[in-house]
């Protein structure tokens, strides 16, 4: 820029000088061209000159030390000399082919190639050849690049691409890559035929385009996760190329580019449709049998309804009756009818109960109550019972029991009745003690720890645990020596549960059972 500021300058101060502007144009021009020169001897790749005979005119230094040459020794050669005897045979006619096209090009892009050093090891390059006209003639000018290191890059990539790719076929699952758009990039050969399709079907195809509506919103909901860089695992269904549903597990993980933008996901696909037909079938199998379970309940639970209501007319019609004038005998026929009325009742009673707890029709009441009152009743129930056996009944609740709490008493006494009813009848002797007992870590609940203790025939230890199912005794041969449905402490065991407690039984044969169970219970404000 200075110098052409100057030669302007010339121009102006002395326009008649013309010697002295083109003088300086000349100094310019060998500027330039000794720049040119620095410029081609300074690269680090090889540069070559030649005619159309192939008879190398100019080199630079780093050619010449590329080669194991002096400069004069290679511009004494031809092109061919420096080539691998195999690829001399036909240079000659690729060089003549090449001088009559103008322009540049990138050479040995389909195939390896390597120059001759001068103690005869092959050196990989990379050249670039231009062909140009100049004064003297046609000139092919060849840059040519040690390709060595990346040559030896390239083998490395290529012998980790074959180990990768060992391994992923070696993986006996399904292997699937997509772009960022979610077109398949990769899928394996496992993937694509369980999918009933060739590779060749799938790839570049959209992922959506095999699947239903409903699994494509699962993948979007998935992606954003994705491209967060988190890995995750789903379950899929994909549909197959015969319309049938392929399950599998997905583990999906996100790819990056280098400069961190989301690329794609690559994804290891288990199969999984058998056991997912499976779960499918338990699942509707399960929810078949509760439908049947929840209506067969419903049925019993209208059905004991329908004969309670004749049956309480029955019962209280016989009370009405012995209250007449009767013979002794029609009073004795009438009072085994209430007998056998009420026992009715209490299996008809135990079955609705049972019926409404499976069918989820039973709520507990939440009322204030004072249990030593409760208890006081229900034993007073019982005492008939009791003294008919020769029994004694004992009551024993701890003093540091709450008075006052908040519960279902109702059902409190049913399990009571119950373990108290049976404690008798299987008691031939001896008594039936009631105790009561708080729970330690009651915290801000009141949790009590019931037991009835009898001098009873004992349960044997095969059969203390199968007593609390349902329709379940001890003993065959107890329903014709003692009668009952088996239904007493399967409904016992419910209400329990449903007061967030357990029950369980010691018991030994001939000398006595002992009850427990525990019921959780709301403190009180009465108190
Ligand atoms: P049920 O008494 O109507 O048969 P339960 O469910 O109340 O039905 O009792 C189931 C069985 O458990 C009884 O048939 C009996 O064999 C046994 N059982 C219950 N309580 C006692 C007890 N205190 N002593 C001995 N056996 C008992």
């Amino acid at each position: 820029m200075e110098e052409l500021i100057a030669a302007q300058n010339v121009k102006c101060d002395n326009p008649t000088s013309l010697e002295t502007v083109s003088k300086q144009h000349e100094d310019r021009s060998l500027g330039r061209i000794t720049e040119e020169m620095v410029l081609v001897e300074t690269m680090p790749d090889g540069v070559l000159v030649a005619d159309d005979d192939g008879r190398i005119l100019r080199v630079n230094a780093s050619l010449a030390r590329m080669l194991g040459y002096s400069r004069q020794e290679l511009e004494a050669r031809k092109v061919e000399d420096l080539l691998p005897t195999r690829f001399n045979r036909d240079h000659a006619g690729h060089r003549a082919r090449f001088s009559k096209r103008h322009g540049t090009r990138h050479m040995g892009m389909a195939q390896d190639l390597f120059a001759l050093h001068k103690d005869g090891r092959e050196i990989p390059v990379d050249i670039m050849l231009s062909h140009t006209h100049m004064a003297a003639g046609h000139r092919s000018i060849a840059v040519i690049r040690d390709a060595s290191e990346m040559r030896q890059i390239q083998a490395l990539l290529i012998d980790n691409e074959k180990r990768l790719r060992t391994i992923v076929e070696g993986i006996h699952e399904g292997i699937c890559e997509t772009n960022s758009v979610m077109e398949m990039t990769y899928v394996n050969n496992i993937f694509a035929s369980r999918l009933g399709y060739d590779i060749s079907e799938m790839v570049d195809h959209s992922i959506f385009d095999f699947m239903d509506a409903e699994s494509a919103s699962i993948v979007r909901s998935k992606l954003e996760c994705r491209r967060n860089g988190n890995t995750e695992q789903y379950d899929l269904s994909w549909r197959r190329k015969d319309g049938r549903e392929l399950w599998t597990i997905v583990s999906a993980s996100p790819m990056f580019s280098r400069t961190g933008e989301f690329d794609g996901t690559v994804a290891i696909l288990t199969d999984v449709t058998e056991r997912k037909l499976a779960e499918n079938y338990l699942r509707q199998a399960k929810e078949a049998a509760e439908t049947a379970a929840r209506s067969k309940s419903q049925f019993l639970a209208n059905m004991s309804h329908e004969i309670r209501t004749p049956m309480n007319g029955i019962i209280g019609m016989t009370d009405l009756a012995l209250e007449t004038e009767l013979t002794s005998e029609q009073r004795d026929y009438l009072q085994t009818v209430k007998i056998s009325a009420e026992s009715l009742l209490t299996i008809i009673n135990e079955i609705l109960d049972f019926s409404k707890i499976e069918a989820g029709h039973l709520v507990l009441d939440l009322v204030d109550f004072d249990l030593r009152d409760k208890t006081a009743e229900t034993l007073k129930l019982l005492m008939p019972g009791a003294h008919e056996k020769g029994l004694t009944l004992f009551l024993e609740i701890a003093t540091n029991v709450p008075q006052f709490m908040r519960g279902d008493p109702h059902r409190l006494r049913q399990i009571i009745l119950n373990l108290m009813g049976n404690a008798i009848k299987f008691t031939p002797r001896g008594s039936v003690t009631l105790g009561v007992q708080p729970d330690p870590d009651s915290g801000d609940y009141v949790r009590l720890h019931f037991a009835v203790q009898d001098t009873g025939i004992g349960i044997a230890p095969d059969k203390q645990r199968v007593i609390f199912e349902r329709f379940s005794q001890a003993d065959n041969s107890t329903t014709r020596k003692f009668g009952g449905t088996g239904l007493g402490l399967a409904i016992s065991a419910k209400l329990v549960e449903m007061m967030a407690g357990r029950i369980w039984v010691e018991s030994e044969v001939g000398q006595g059972s002992t009850f427990h169970f525990t019921v959780r219970l709301e403190k009180s404000n009465a108190d």
